[in-house]
């Protein structure tokens, strides 16, 4: 598929809220919810003209801390394989979690291979936008962590504007 990004990273961070604000109204075509095991869901949306496949690659059935090193490998093989740009969620509010650790240390064997970026999400206070910086720690992603309210919306134009530079 064409101008994919797929978002990573460990449960709880935010990357459902962000896939379904990507997504916006074209939620209603994106693939039926049928296998609730399914690790992964599509949506479709658009910015500024250029159209998107966007990737939930967390599944529906770890919603809590227990998740595995297998997992983590099987999600950032899909983005990797199947997306153009990866999104690598951290949570602003939680700092730095050991979990982001071993994302961040998978991810970096295929740096260079596709564009990635950090995305610090729950950035909703001006205070979390400021210490956001604390994930360049991480030692993975592209250059700019983009931190983002996937709650509110603030932030994602910039984050989106910099994704579809690449399609
Ligand atoms: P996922 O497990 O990474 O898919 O995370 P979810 O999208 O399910 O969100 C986990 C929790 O974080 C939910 O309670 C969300 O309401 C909350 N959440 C998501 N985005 C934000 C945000 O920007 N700010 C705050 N404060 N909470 C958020
Ligand atoms: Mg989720």
């Amino acid at each position: 598929m064409k101008n994919t990004i797929a978002i990573v990273g460990r449960p709880n961070v935010g990357k459902s809220t962000l896939f379904n604000r990507l997504v916006g109204q074209r939620k209603a075509i994106m693939d039926d919810e049928s296998g609730v095991t399914r690790d992964r869901h599509y949506g479709y949306g658009d910015w500024t003209g250029k159209y998107y496949t966007v990737i939930d690659t967390g599944g529906y059935v770890h919603n809590s801390d227990d998740i595995f090193e297998g997992e983590i490998n099987k999600q950032v093989k899909l983005a990797i394989d199947e997306a153009d740009v990866v999104l690598f969620m951290v949570d602003a509010m939680a700092g730095v979690h050991s979990l982001d650790e071993e994302f961040a240390n998978v991810l970096r064997r295929y740096q260079g291979k596709k564009p990635i970026y950090i995305v610090a999400n729950k950035a909703d206070t001006n205070a979390r936008i400021h210490t956001s910086g604390e994930f360049y720690a991480l030692g993975v992603g592209d250059g700019e962590i983009f931190p983002i309210s996937s709650a509110s919306g603030s932030g994602t134009g910039d984050l989106l504007d910099m994704v579809v530079s690449h399609f």
